[in-house]
């Protein structure tokens, strides 16, 4: 059965166009978008936003004004020199969650072709290939994107009504760029490239790195904690390798403990020990409150879990959802590597 996805249609706004950029050059396409942009804006009285992410796309961000965006959003990061469709992508999809977009226009160009399918993906939405023509429903904001079918036989208008943002591509050269107007402003929203979750914990452990925390429970600036999540002793050993990396110690569950997997002295919590170390890393504890009343003081909380919405991945600083027996191994292959 294929799970349905509701959304609140009435929470997005707004017309966006990926730009492209070519050495830090913004291309025809990108302008073209932006006047089949501006029309649609204007139907639906909302604002045209342009996302340029690149090495260098901040430098022509504010000549796209005058060709009708509103507000320009530069992600520009020496990090994404050349063409990263895979972080990119990334970027885009935590755009379009922070900002909802009613509707994604990109170029059907080969970086197009390469990057909108795997955001569209991500972002669990359809995506309408070669558009040739685009109106809006001025009421619902329903976008009849029109596009050759059956090898080119007929013109079908296909309309997206349950899922948003809805995603277009449109070929070079079809649409039309507006005239320049020197006189119009806007505004520019920058953003950062956003580092991968391996990267993020790398950097984290860097700063709060510490042999001396690896003596014991009650002192340890950094704790690897493990739960029922770690399904046996072989998984503890994995976090005792990776505390040993880290210079931390290793925290666990009473469920853990009560398994057998690893001492009563390591149990954190009500009927355990009260840590307050500067890092916290729960993996595959589901943070009830027995084992939260241990540990909820430590500075920085990083939980791992294949479940989002457990109290401790709601409760973390950073929530890494996944396996843990993929995402331990990873983090220590990079840190192996500095
Ligand atoms: C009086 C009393 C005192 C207690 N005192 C304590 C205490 O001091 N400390 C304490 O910890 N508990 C205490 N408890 C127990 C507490 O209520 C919970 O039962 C216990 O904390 C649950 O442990 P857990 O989170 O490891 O297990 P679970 O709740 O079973 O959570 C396991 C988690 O692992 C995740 N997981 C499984 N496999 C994977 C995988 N491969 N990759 C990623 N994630 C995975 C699951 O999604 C789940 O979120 C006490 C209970 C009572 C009644």
């Amino acid at each position: 059965m294929i799970a349905k996805t509701y959304i609140e249609k009435a929470e997005y706004r707004n017309i966006w166009v990926i730009g492209e950029l070519l050495s830090g050059e913004i291309q025809p396409v990108t302008y073209e978008l932006i006047g089949a942009a501006r029309g649609l804006a204007d139907a639906r009285q909302c604002e045209v936003w342009t996302v340029l992410i690149g090495a260098g796309a901040g430098a022509g961000a504010g000549s796209l004004f005058a060709y009708g965006t509103d507000t320009v959003v530069v992600v520009d990061d020496s990090r994404l020199d050349g063409f990263q469709d895979e972080i990119e992508a990334k970027v885009l999809v935590r755009l379009i969650k922070k900002y909802k977009p009613e509707v994604v226009l990109c170029g059907a160009t080969t970086r197009g072709r390469a990057l909108i399918p795997r955001v569209a993906v991500m972002a669990n939405c359809g995506l309408t290939a070669d558009c040739t023509g685009l109106s809006i429903d001025p009421e619902n904001g329903d976008l009849l994107q029109t596009r050759p079918a059956f090898g080119g036989n007929i013109l079908a208008t296909i309309r997206c009504p349950n899922h948003r943002p809805q995603m277009a591509t449109v070929r070079p050269r079809v649409m039309k760029a507006l005239e320049p107007d020197i006189s119009r402003v806007g505004r520019i929203i920058r953003e950062g490239i956003l580092d991968t979750d391996a990267d993020k914990m790398k950097r984290i452990i860097e700063i709060f790195h510490s042999r001396e925390g690896a003596l014991n429970l009650s002192d340890a600036q950094v704790i690897i904690a493990g739960g029922r999540g770690m399904k046996g002793p072989e998984g503890f050993r994995l976090l005792k390798d990776f505390a040993f990396r880290v210079g931390g110690a290793v925290g666990a569950s009473r469920a853990a403990v009560d398994s057998g997997w690893i001492p009563y002295a390591h149990q954190v919590g009500q009927t355990g020990q009260t840590v307050q170390a500067k890092l916290y890393i729960a993996c595959g504890i589901s943070g009830q409150i027995q084992h939260l009343v241990g540990m909820q003081s430590c500075e920085t909380i990083v939980a791992i879990d294949k479940d989002p919405d457990t109290p401790m991945m709601q409760m973390a600083d950073i929530a890494i959802v996944g396996d843990i027996f993929e995402i331990i191994p990873e983090i220590m292959n990079e840190l192996a590597k500095s």
